[in-house]
């Protein structure tokens, strides 16, 4: 199977399989574990941040970013894509008593413009408005990467209303890569950074919550009320290490993986990407609704060997990562042209 489901399914190469197994341990919970607390040093000192917190996955990193910034009754804006929104179960409201306002773009880059008739007034008859949340890269925008300039420009206007900001930077690898810009100067626009090192950079557990020492202090309780203290995490901790020496510069190949292709479906009568344009290791293309449902599309391919997700009705994701080559790419391309040289799409 050429799975292009996600670039979460990668498994542990041999050589972070060796560091996993050589990794000095301790008690996490007790600050005892050299390696979580080496690869919290890291991932601090590469994001340009005081401290971090190695924590379970990518939705706890982001819960808890909006537990220690908000109080129940508070409020915070964000894309109304975002993974946050889209894939966390409203936790923030579950467990925190928050609630978010999401704010529709057309490009999923959010301006002062679009966000100013979000923020509160001050009235005891509204919640208070705390927050924003970016995303970066854009999973459900196609991995797109959200501009520099709009980000800093953003930013500043939310710092100048007093507001929070916070960064889900899963896969800010991603977009460090794809610009040349790096990890720290993406960060110092945000109080805290989310990342993850179970996508692309392919370790298989754990993401890190970036920013100030008081507040990854509070973000420490937090991650502990979750059940998110880990006793022996360096056996963990040492694949994240691992990726980050080893698994950041090569998303390139992903992100030409992508584009190759991407530019097979844009050449494919039937599909059409969606957005237009692939800037670093997603695809998202829609399936014409004359031949058949994004659904039937991709259990064709599935019995063709090739893994992919329907993202709604007509929409279909493929994801590039380390356990897909080139060669691989180019098989699933000519699956899916045998696939749309026929009427449907659909079994037959
Ligand atoms: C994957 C992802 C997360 C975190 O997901 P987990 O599965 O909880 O680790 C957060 N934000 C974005 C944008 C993601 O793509």
């Amino acid at each position: 199977m050429i799975d292009l489901r996600s670039d979460t399914v990668t498994r542990p190469t041999p050589g972070m399989r060796q560091a996993m197994a050589t990794a000095e341990v301790g008690d996490d919970v007790y600050g005892d574990d050299p390696t979580v607390n080496h690869l919290e040093r890291r991932v601090a000192d590469l994001l340009g941040m005081e401290a971090a917190l190695y924590v379970p996955s990518g939705t706890m990193s982001n819960q808890i970013a909006l537990r220690v910034h908000c109080q129940p009754g508070d409020e915070f804006l964000i894309e109304a894509e975002s993974h946050v929104l889209r894939y966390e179960q409203a936790a923030y409201a579950q467990f925190f008593g928050l609630s978010a306002w999401p704010v529709t773009t057309a490009d999923q880059v959010l301006t002062p413009e679009l966000l100013a008739p979000h923020v509160r007034p001050q009235s005891i008859h509204a919640p208070c408005t705390r927050l924003i949340s970016l995303e970066q890269t854009h999973n459900r925008g196609g991995g797109s990467v959200i501009p520099y300039d709009s980000i800093e420009r953003v930013c500043q206007w939310a710092r100048e209303q007093g507001l929070v900001r916070h960064l889900d930077g899963a896969r800010l690898w991603n977009a460090a890569v794809a610009t040349g810009i790096s990890p720290a100067d993406w960060a110092q626009h945000f109080d805290t950074v989310s990342v993850c090192f179970s996508k692309g950079l392919g370790a298989p557990v754990g993401s890190a919550l970036c920013g100030p020492r008081t507040v990854i202090e509070r973000a420490r309780r937090v991650r502990k009320a979750l059940g998110g203290g880990m006793r022996q995490a360096g056996l963990l901790a040492a694949g994240a290490l691992y990726a980050l020496e080893n698994h950041v510069e090569r998303l390139a190949e992903d992100h030409a993986n992508a584009k190759r292709l991407a530019a097979a479906i844009a050449a494919t009568d039937g599909l059409a990407l969606d957005p237009p344009h692939v800037d670093t290791n997603i695809v998202i293309f829609s399936v014409d609704e004359k031949l058949g449902t994004a659904a039937e599309f991709v259990s064709r391919l599935a019995e063709l060997g090739v893994a992919v997700n329907a993202n709604g009705p007509q929409k279909v994701r493929a994801v590039t990562h380390l356990d897909v080559s080139t060669e691989q790419i180019d098989e699933a391309c000519s699956i899916i042209a045998g696939v749309m040289s026929h009427e449907s799409v659909g079994s037959r």
